[in-house]
C-alpha cells in the first residue's frame, strides 16, 4: 500500500475546494504585488476556514518538517509572502478566515479572523459609526493577519499610532500546531510578560494569526484636507511642528508628495495636477474629526495664513467637496502604482527622526546621483513619523536591467546615510527577504541574538517562513 504523503493529508484535511495544487491555480498566491522579484513556487496553496483547519496543518507540517508561508492579501512588498524557488513550501492563505467575532461597542473593540480585509472590516464597522484607523493605501487586499504581521503604519500614525498600539489581543496558532489566545477586549492587563508584542511585526516567523481583537475609534464625521507647495523642503518639519501645536488631536495625516510623483500619477493614471504653481516639494495635509466641518475649516484657514505670510508655502488648494478629498489621496496613494508603471525600481521604506528628513533626502540624493547620474528621485510619504518611501527610478536612457546592476551600491550609499541620522531600514515594510542583509548590517548584534533566541525556542524546527528576517 502506498503511504499517504503529509500533502494528501492536508488535502483530505481541507476537502476538494480548501487547496491549490494545479500550476495555473497557484500562481496568483506565488507572486509578489511589485515586480519579479520573489516570485517562487509553492509545494500547495492551502486555504483553511477554521482554526482547528490551521492547527491541523501546522501539526503535519510541524511533524513533517515541511516550511510554511502565512500569507494574507500579499501586498507585503519585501518577498515575506510569496514562497521560495526550491517548490517544497506550503503557503498558508488565511483568506477563508475573514468573519468578524464580536463587536464591543461600549470598550470600542473588534474581535476578528485574519483574513478579513482591511477595507471590508471598515466598511462593516461604519454601519455601527466606528472605524479600525489604519490607512494604506493596499487597504481593498491587504487583510488583518498581514497588517498585525508587519505592524503596518500609514497615512495616520501621527494620530493614531502603528498597528501596533491599535492590538488589544491575538489568538495564534504555535509551531507545534498548539494554540494561544490571547484575545482580549482588556485595556489594562499586566500579568507579566506582554506576549502578544512577540508576534505583531513578526513577519509571520513566529506562528499564524488566526484572530484579533483591535481597538477601534469613533468614525470621523467632518474632514478638511489641504494640498501645499513647500517654497522649500526644509519647511516640511517646520509646518508639521507648528501644525502639532495650532491644529492639535485634528491633525491626521501629513504626506510629502514630490513634483515628479504628481506628475507620474498625471502620466500613467489619469489624475490632474491639482496646483497651479506645483514646487519641487508638496505637503498633504489632513484634519478629521467627529465634529462640525466648519470648526475644522476654520482652524485650517487659521493655521494656512500665517504659512503663506511667512513664505512657508507658496501655493496651496483646499478640498471643497468628498470628491476633491478623494483626487487628492488618489494622487498620494498611487505613487507606488505610477511608478510600477513607469520603469525600473529601488526602494527604501526608511524613517529618520523627524527634524532630520530635509537633511537624510539632501544627502541622499547626492549620494544616489552621484552613483547613477540621471537616476530618477522620488521621497514621498510619511513625514509627520519620519517615514520616507526614498524611491529611485532608473533615468530614462538607462535600460531596467542595467539600473538594477546598481542597486547593491545604490543601498549601501542610502543605508549608511539613515544609519548615521539614527534611523532605520524599515519603518513599515518589515524586512523579509528583501533586507534581511541590511538586517544583519545595521541592527545590534545583542539585538539580533535575542531575536535568534526567541525564534528558536517557539519555532525550533524553523518551519515558519524560513529565511525570511533572518
Ligand atoms: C499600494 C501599496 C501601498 C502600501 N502602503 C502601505 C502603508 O502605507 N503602510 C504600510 O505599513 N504598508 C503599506 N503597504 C505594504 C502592505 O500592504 C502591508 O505590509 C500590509 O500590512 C500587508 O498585509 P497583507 O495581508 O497583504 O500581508 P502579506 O503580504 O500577505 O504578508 C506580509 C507578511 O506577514 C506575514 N503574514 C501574513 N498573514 C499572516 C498571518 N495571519 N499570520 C502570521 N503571519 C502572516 C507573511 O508571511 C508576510 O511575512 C502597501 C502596499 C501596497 C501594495
Amino acid at each position: 500500500m502506498t503511504p499517504i504523503t503529509p500533502l494528501d493529508q492536508i488535502r483530505t484535511l481541507l476537502g476538494s475546494s480548501g487547496f491549490l495544487d494545479q500550476p495555473q491555480d497557484k500562481e496568483p498566491y506565488e507572486k509578489p504585488w511589485r515586480g519579479k522579484d520573489f516570485h517562487g513556487k509553492a509545494a500547495l496553496v492551502a486555504l483553511p476556514t477554521s482554526v482547528e483547519q490551521v492547527q491541523k496543518i501546522v501539526k503535519i507540517c510541524h511533524h513533517h518538517r515541511i516550511p510554511i508561508v502565512p500569507q494574507g492579501g500579499n501586498t507585503g512588498l519585501v518577498g515575506g509572502s510569496t514562497p521560495d524557488e526550491s517548490g517544497s513550501e506550503i503557503v498558508l492563505n488565511l483568506s477563508r478566515m475573514k468573519r468578524l467575532r464580536t463587536v464591543d461597542p461600549i470598550g470600542m473593540s473588534v474581535t476578528v479572523e485574519a483574513g478579513c480585509v482591511l477595507a471590508s472590516l471598515n466598511d462593516q464597522l461604519a454601519e455601527q459609526n466606528l472605524w479600525f484607523p489604519v490607512s494604506i493605501g493596499s487597504e481593498g487586499s491587504a487583510e488583518i493577519g498581514g497588517l498585525v504581521s508587519t505592524n503596518a503604519g500609514g497615512v495616520n500614525v501621527i494620530k493614531y499610532g502603528t498597528t501596533r498600539q491599535l492590538v488589544m489581543g491575538l489568538e495564534v496558532v504555535l509551531p507545534d500546531g498548539s494554540l494561544l489566545e490571547l484575545l482580549s477586549p482588556l485595556k489594562k492587563d499586566n500579568t507579566g510578560y506582554d506576549l502578544k508584542q512577540l508576534f505583531i511585526g513578526a513577519e509571520g516567523t513566529l506562528g499564524v494569526i488566526t484572530a484579533a481583537t483591535l481597538s477601534l475609534v469613533a468614525k470621523p464625521t467632518a474632514y478638511q484636507t489641504a494640498f501645499l507647495a513647500l517654497s522649500s523642503l526644509e519647511h516640511a518639519p517646520i509646518i508639521l511642528q507648528k501644525a502639532m501645536h495650532r491644529l492639535r488631536e485634528y491633525l491626521v495625516a501629513c504626506e510629502l508628495v514630490p513634483r515628479l510623483a504628481v506628475e507620474l500619477v498625471c502620466k500613467h493614471l489619469g489624475a490632474t495636477q491639482p496646483l497651479q504653481n506645483p514646487t519641487d516639494y508638496m505637503l498633504l495635509l489632513e484634519l478629521s474629526g467627529t465634529c462640525e466641518e466648519s470648526l475644522l475649516s476654520n482652524l485650517l484657514q487659521g493655521f494656512l495664513e500665517p504659512l503663506f505670510e511667512e513664505n512657508l508655502i507658496t501655493d496651496g488648494v483646499l478640498a471643497e467637496s468628498g470628491k476633491q478629498r478623494a483626487q487628492l489621496w488618489h494622487i498620494r496613494d498611487h505613487i507606488s502604482e505610477a511608478e510600477k508603471k513607469e520603469g525600473a525600481m529601488v526602494n527604501f521604506d526608511i524613517t529618520v527622526p523627524i527634524d532630520h528628513v530635509p537633511a537624510f533626502i539632501t544627502e541622499a540624493s547626492t549620494a544616489v546621483s552621484t552613483l547613477v547620474p540621471g537616476i530618477r528621485i522620488l521621497p514621498f510619504g510619511h513625514v509627520g513619523d519620519g517615514n520616507i518611501h526614498f524611491n529611485l527610478l532608473e533615468p530614462t536612457p538607462l535600460a531596467p536591467t542595467a539600473f538594477l546592476t546598481h542597486k547593491p551600491a545604490l543601498k549601501k550609499a542610502v543605508y549608511d546615510i539613515v544609519h548615521r541620522h539614527q534611523g532605520s531600514i524599515s519603518a513599515e515594510h518589515g524586512i523579509g527577504r528583501e533586507r534581511k542583509g541590511e538586517l544583519a548590517t545595521y541592527k545590534s548584534t545583542p539585538a539580533l541574538e535575542l531575536m535568534r533566541t526567541i525564534k528558536q525556542a517557539i519555532d525550533y524546527y524553523g518551519v515558519f517562513n524560513p529565511g525570511r528576517v533572518f
